[in-house]
């Protein structure tokens, strides 16, 4: 649905005197006004969208993709870009030592807690100009059209572009929100280093953005991310809006099986230990495994290692990753039993030896109810067709959560493609998405 749809369809620009529904409030939870009363706010389409391509210029690829890695120059330009945006917009901003950038837009009562809004402006390597990107600029036009309409919201709104979020250069994904929550150390995520060798915090003092504010919580009242879908399903069901009700858990292992080298000629078959056949078969299995345990579940093998890496030399070690995931933890965790059985089974026929550690996991997340409800009564009151879904992928909102109410909803991407440069969703989805952005954070901010 195009926001033309929208607007023929009965919403009325505001006037001079409007009245802004009270779609939620902090102890009774969603109130819903009829339809034809309501007067919502309409964001500037032909803004949003020219500040759309001056970003997408900053770091596009060939391909109209986008190639913006954390703390490169191209992600300090598209930083520069947002503060002088930010600056022309009043609003205080402030850098942290992670280089999070923070701005507040007054409320007309500062001492309660803020609603938070944004996403991330670093990209994957030849990536596309919607993940993340979307969100931080529907946030901007969010905190415009607010500007433009003269309203005072009760609750104070601060907008965020977090740092890494894409953890590609720098291998810790949704590091920014990860130390802001204090779930991950400063100094930690400071002394991380790229494939070059260079420091996560060195590159943050050379593009400017190593901040002098404190790394830590503010206590925020809701925090609201839009994103792309990254997946199929809205596009397949045709619906404008998926409201997530949570995001997957997670569970990442390594194995690592242990044979013994041999010469790939006179080694008869028999009295091989191979440990790239044992992996092989056991990487096969792993894969078979989603179907046998849940609708949702994924498993994926996406490293592998070889010793000695050699064409006519019988590897002795092989190390592969795998990522397992599920809405369920329940499932998660049958699938990491069922893992080490395969594994067991593979060793068993080749004669060879693994050992198994996990090396990362995360519990699936429900995002808040307040949230997720004040999105879908924003959806419903603009007449945009919405469904729930759950995530696949994880986001900030997902760290954030952990702390404070959080909640995301995707708009379509076609074809779910993603973390490419043919990553796309239509100019039409987006207006809605940001449209249907604006009102909920109206919303959940008060008037
Ligand atoms: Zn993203």
């Amino acid at each position: 649905m195009s926001l033309g749809e929208v607007v023929l369809m009965g919403i009325i620009h505001p006037v001079s005197r409007p009245f802004y529904p009270v779609l939620s409030n902090d102890t009774t939870g969603v109130k819903s006004v009829p339809r034809g009363e309501i007067v919502m706010l309409t964001i500037d389409e032909e803004r949003f969208q020219e500040s759309f391509e001056t970003y997408s210029a900053i770091g596009s690829t060939n391909n109209n993709g986008l190639h913006r890695l954390a703390l490169t120059d191209e992600d300090k330009h598209v930083r520069d870009q947002f503060v002088a945006d930010l600056e022309s917009l009043g609003v205080d901003i402030r850098i942290d030592q992670i280089g999070n950038i923070f701005a507040r837009r007054d409320g007309q009562n500062q001492d309660i807690a803020p609603i938070l809004i944004g996403s991330h402006l670093d990209s994957q390597p030849y990536g596309g100009r919607y993940d993340g990107q979307l969100g931080v600029l529907t946030a901007l036009e969010t905190l415009r059209t607010l500007e433009d309409e003269g309203i005072e919201t009760k609750r104070p709104i601060e907008i965020v572009n977090w740092t890494n979020e894409e953890g590609s250069r720098f291998q810790h994904a949704m590091l920014g929100s990860a130390v802001f929550i204090e779930k991950t150390d400063l100094s930690e995520a400071l002394d991380l280093t790229d494939v070059e060798g260079n420091r996560l915090g060195d590159e943050l003092t050379r593009i400017g953005y190593a901040g002098t504010d404190a790394v830590e919580p503010f206590d925020i009242h809701a925090y609201l991310e839009l994103h792309i879908e990254q997946g199929p399903i809205l596009e397949e069901h045709g619906n404008a809006i998926g409201v997530v009700d949570g995001v997957f858990g997670i569970t990442w292992l390594r194995a690592t099986i242990h044979g013994e080298t041999d010469h790939a000629g006179p080694t008869p078959m028999h009295t091989r230990r191979d440990a790239m056949a044992t992996a092989a078969d056991a990487i096969s299995e792993i894969n078979r495994l989603p179907n046998r345990l849940s609708a949702d579940a994924v498993s994926t093998v996406g490293e592998l290692r070889v010793e000695p890496d050699s064409i006519n030399v019988i590897p002795d070690v092989v190390e592969f990753t795998v990522d397992l995931r599920s809405y369920d933890d329940d499932v998660v965790a049958e699938a990491i039993e069922r893992t080490e059985a395969e594994i067991v089974a593979a060793c068993n026929r080749h004669g060879t030896t693994y050992e198994l550690e996990e090396i990362w996991k995360t519990r699936h997340t429900e995002f808040s109810p307040r949230v997720r409800d004040a999105i879908a009564d924003t959806a419903e009151s603009l007449d945009v067709t919405y469904e729930s879904i759950v995530s696949g992928a994880g986001h900030d909102a997902t760290n954030v959560n952990q702390a404070f109410p959080a909640g995301m909803f995707f708009v379509p991407s076609v074809d779910g493609k993603t973390h490419n440069e043919a990553e796309y969703t239509a100019w039409g989805d987006c207006v809605t998405g940001a449209n249907v952005y604006a009102n909920a954070i109206l919303a959940l901010a008060g008037r």
